[in-house]
């Protein structure tokens, strides 16, 4: 179920996300040794079709050629059977990022995966880890943590100054990992983007050149707090036009980060169409009318909130969500709830 190699193997530095899975087989832990190791743990393709962390790795790796890496590489390339057909997951398959220990699935040969991976790398005591994603809508480059503590923060200051704090979904492979090391997310904008590949590739080096991560909190950090998903039930139909059961609104798309007023439309809903929309909370109640009215034909926003991670696209909302809803947390006062 599991590849554990101690080298690069042939043509991994050359290949596409797509090819993946002819020359590894299955998800692979690479370990590569370097001069300090304590090894940095990154995580990639845990969603297929999310590419900006293999080839960002790629180019790392490429300057270590004829070096030593300062700092020892564990690397796990993720799910490559999506990835060979362009996608987030396969229908047949769990979310590789809602399989880690902590998941609310049961066992599976995925979540078996991820808990051999954790069990391997708790031994090795990991530097830190880096788990590196794309989004589908327009969304600024950002970390993202699953506690508020001062290495996790550092981390992701260093990688923007913009981070999200969230503890739902579970069983993702940030918050399993926190339980040993500081532990972030990077989302890197839209996959394929060249700048996300160079931010990110710049931010590695960085890690990799790292003797310790600060202890304190970072003071320039814009840091939101998740307070709830967005899902569309099945049975529901949307699209961006006025032909469907909801129509959703590319412009907000635009609006990721910025926050949103109390009575903007959401969305339209066709007459006669009960519960379009359910919004959860962390704790994975439905708490829907504490966000949305319904109002002649609109979903209305009842009070201010920050959207981040909407999309249009069908896919990624039918597989993950349409949008994640958030505030602002001060660091003060978060730090003095720890
Ligand atoms: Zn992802």
């Amino acid at each position: 179920m599991l590849n554990e190699i101690e080298q690069i193997p042939d043509g991994f530095l050359q290949a596409e996300a797509e090819q993946l899975l002819t020359l590894l087989g299955k998800p692979t832990l690479i370990h590569l040794e370097g001069e300090n190791p304590k090894p940095l743990f990154i995580c990639t393709l845990l969603h297929g079709n999310e590419t900006t962390g293999l080839y960002a790795l790629q180019l790392l790796l490429k300057q270590y050629l004829d070096k030593p890496l300062p700092r020892s590489l564990s690397i796990f390339i993720g799910n490559v059977e999506a990835a060979a057909q362009k996608q987030r997951r396969l229908s047949t398959q769990n979310d590789y990022n809602r399989i880690w220990p902590g998941t609310l699935l049961s066992d599976s040969i995925e979540t078996d995966i991820a808990r051999s991976v954790t069990r391997i790398m708790r031994q090795r005591k990991p530097f830190a880890s880096i788990d590196i994603h794309n989004n589908t809508g327009h969304n600024p480059h950002y970390g993202c943590v699953n506690i508020l503590n001062p290495h996790g923060l550092q981390l992701a200051s260093m990688f923007s100054n913009i981070a999200v704090y969230f503890t739902s979904p579970k069983g993702v492979q940030s918050a399993a990992f926190s339980d040993f090391c500081p532990s972030i997310v990077l989302e890197c904008g839209q996959s394929g983007n060249q700048n996300g590949i160079i931010h990110v590739l710049d931010y590695l080096q960085t890690i990799l050149a790292l003797d310790n991560i600060p202890a304190n909190h970072p003071h320039d950090l814009n840091l939101f707090h998740t307070l709830a998903r967005v899902t569309i039930p099945g049975q529901i139909s949307f699209s961006t036009r006025s032909d469907k059961d909801i129509q959703i609104f590319e412009i907000l798309e635009q609006h990721n980060f910025d926050q949103l007023p109390a009575k903007t439309t959401f969305a339209n809903i066709k007459t006669g169409i009960s519960s379009p929309f359910i919004i959860s909370n962390e704790s994975n109640e439905d708490v829907t009318d504490e966000f949305l009215d319904y109002v002649d034909g609109k979903a209305i926003l009842k009070k201010p909130v920050i959207l981040s991670m909407y999309t249009t696209d069908q896919t990624a909302i039918r597989q993950d969500c349409l949008c994640y809803l958030m505030e602002r947390l001060s660091l003060g006062h978060s730090a003095s709830r720890l």
